[in-house]
């Protein structure tokens, strides 16, 4: 266990519907500190990098339309275990398999629509940090640490 930053990010669906404090809040009150917050529309040039990734699929081109529909808010996440907690907090890619207490889960039915996305390894949130807050995270110390963690 180790303490990580995540990127989170409510899709264009989450925001229309009005799930962006939910989301948030879950995150916040399971412990974790927020470092990074932006509503951002970036376009498609922008969302194909964040899904370089996925380009040779066939859902790739309904996936980037969908991202580039609306605006988009973006976070960065830090605390223990952060990366893996995130994906458990948002369920599986089908809000069909998801685990009913998890964001996807309680909110989305179908993959093109999961309201969510999170980092899936370490090593893509550091790429996700760096192509969503090229500048710059903030440092804070929180006074909850010592509440939440136990050393
Ligand atoms: P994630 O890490 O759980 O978000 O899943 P992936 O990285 O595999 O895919 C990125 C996003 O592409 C998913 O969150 C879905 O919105 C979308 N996606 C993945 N698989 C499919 C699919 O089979 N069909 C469609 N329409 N969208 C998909
Ligand atoms: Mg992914």
């Amino acid at each position: 266990m180790s303490t990580e930053q995540t990127y989170i990010m409510v899709k264009p669906d989450g925001v229309q519907r009005g799930l962006v404090g939910d989301i948030i809040s879950r995150f916040e009150k399971r412990g974790y500190k927020l470092v990074g917050l932006k509503m951002a529309t970036p376009g498609k040039d922008h969302l194909e990098k964040h899904y370089a990734d996925l380009s040779s699929k066939a859902f790739f081109p309904g996936l980037i339309s969908y991202m580039n529909s609306g605006p988009v808010v973006g976070m960065v996440w830090e605390g223990r275990d952060a990366v893996k907690t995130g994906r458990v907090m948002l369920g599986a890619t089908d809000p069909l398999k998801s685990d009913p207490g998890s964001i996807r889960g309680a909110y989305a039915l179908e993959v093109g629509r999961n309201v969510c996305h999170g980092s899936d390894t370490v090593e893509n949130a550091q790429k996700e940090i760096k192509l969503w807050f090229p500048e710059g995270l903030n440092s804070w110390t929180s006074a909850a640490y010592n509440w939440v963690y136990e050393k």
